[in-house]
């Protein structure tokens, strides 16, 4: 929506006016039509990104989350009494809520102080909101429409490369059950005596072939006994769970299975190297862990060192950082918690925090260590930070910038032992 190429200006130019409002009227054409009804898709599924705010509506444009007049539950007829803009809001580039506004909506203030503003004026830029940059591309929009089906388990167990295809079609036919046995065959109307050609008692279906015959049981008895294991397949799906319970001894066996074909590496657990033996398959055993000392350096006199770190898993995200002086002395220290970040976004949050409280107190010479690598390259491709930080991130980069810079900095990454 932002985009200033020639096939972006065309595109919205025919189905919007003023940049907002979609046409009201017919076009005959399947593809301007399609695209005038994907319109408000994208506009429900992107956000303002704040600079002066001229160009956002204060109650109805996304741009605090949710849309204000939404979360703050204001009708029409009350709005149009109320600011318009966001830039109603803003006074030298700083937030400014008029009290009757505070006295209104006491939530108001907290919502709005979350969005960081620009130290310097910048347009307003309507973003993407499902990706890092804000920009839409075709693979975006494509990913967006699709169908999002389930993913399975175990599929990554089957197609590998250290199993040959015809195992893995086979794996794959027996766990969506479509393999031609006895029982598929009369379901399509094939008239045939069925027997199974193990056991030759039973009628032949899949489930009995694989798990309740004699001869499967008597191997899956075999199998357990080799693995130290207690079997019990109640359907399909067991095996996998089982996978999971016993995950090493499992993988192991499919390694002997593999036999010497595979150059899949042992954990190295003399269980694993007692199993491999056992079934005669070579071992790989893995490369063996350097470790390497790393002792924490002083920083010169003057300088103040700050160590940050930031960590995130699909739960919660963090980030933390501590500063000490050319003694070695602990000045002081920090650690948050960041809503929904990827490992990136906490680590940049690190590094924003540790420059923003170097600026409240004064220091001018900042040595910043990360252990993130991104972080560094972050500092010199701004491209890399995600639309959600850039207002933030360019205001510490101010601080920090090659013209009256604040702050002299040093930024180095930092080699973890
Ligand atoms: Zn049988």
């Amino acid at each position: 929506m932002n985009s200033v190429e020639d096939w972006a200006f065309i595109l919205k130019n025919r189905v919007l006016r003023n940049g907002k409002a979609v046409i009201n009227y017919h076009v005959y054409s399947s593809l301007w039509s399609s695209i005038k009804q994907e319109v408000t898709t994208v506009l429900d599924n992107s956000c303002w990104k704040v600079g002066s705010g001229c160009s956002i509506d204060l109650w109805t444009d996304s741009w605090c989350g949710n849309a204000l007049a939404e979360t703050l539950n204001i009708p029409p007829n009350v709005i149009i009494w109320l600011p318009l803009k966001v830039s109603d809001i803003i006074q030298n580039l700083q937030w400014h809520i008029p009290p009757y506004l505070a006295n209104l909506f006491p939530i108001l203030p907290n919502l709005v102080q979350q969005v960081v503003l620009p130290i310097e004026p910048l347009p307003d830029v309507l973003v993407w909101s499902g990706n890092d940059n804000g920009l839409l591309s075709l693979k975006d929009a494509y990913n967006f429409k699709r169908n999002h089906f389930p993913v399975l388990s175990w599929a990554k167990v089957i197609w590998c490369n250290d199993v040959p295809p015809s195992r893995s079609l086979l794996a794959w036919r027996i766990m969506l059950d479509k393999l031609p046995t006895d029982d598929k065959l009369m379901d399509r109307g094939c008239c045939l005596p069925s027997m199974c050609s193990l056991c030759k008692i039973h009628s032949e279906t899949l489930f009995h072939l694989f798990f309740e015959c004699d001869f499967s049981f008597g191997l899956w008895r075999w199998l357990a006994t080799s693995l130290n294991l207690v079997l019990q397949f109640q359907s399909m799906e067991d095996i996998w769970s089982l996978c999971d319970r016993a995950r090493n001894s499992f993988n192991q066996c499919f390694v002997c299975h593999l036999g010497n074909h595979t150059k899949a590496l042992s954990s190295g657990t003399i269980t694993d190297f007692s199993m491999l033996k056992a079934f005669m398959v070579t071992v790989h055993p893995p490369k063996p862990m350097s470790l390497k000392e790393i002792i924490w350096q002083p920083p010169p006199p003057q300088w103040i060192k700050c160590n940050t770190y930031g960590a995130s898993n699909p739960v919660a995200s963090a980030c933390g950082g501590i500063f000490r002086n050319s003694n070695a002395d602990f000045l002081c220290g920090f650690a948050s918690k960041i809503d929904m970040a990827s490992a990136l976004c906490a680590e940049l949050c690190g590094f924003m925090t540790a420059i923003e409280i170097a600026e409240a107190r004064g220091w001018r010479n900042l040595w910043i260590e990360s252990d993130s690598m991104l972080v560094v390259n972050a500092y010199k491709y701004s491209n890399l930070v995600s639309w959600s930080l850039t207002n933030r991130w360019f205001n510490c980069l101010k601080l920090v910038g090659s013209v009256n810079p604040s702050i002299g900095l040093f930024i180095v990454r930092e080699v973890l032992a």
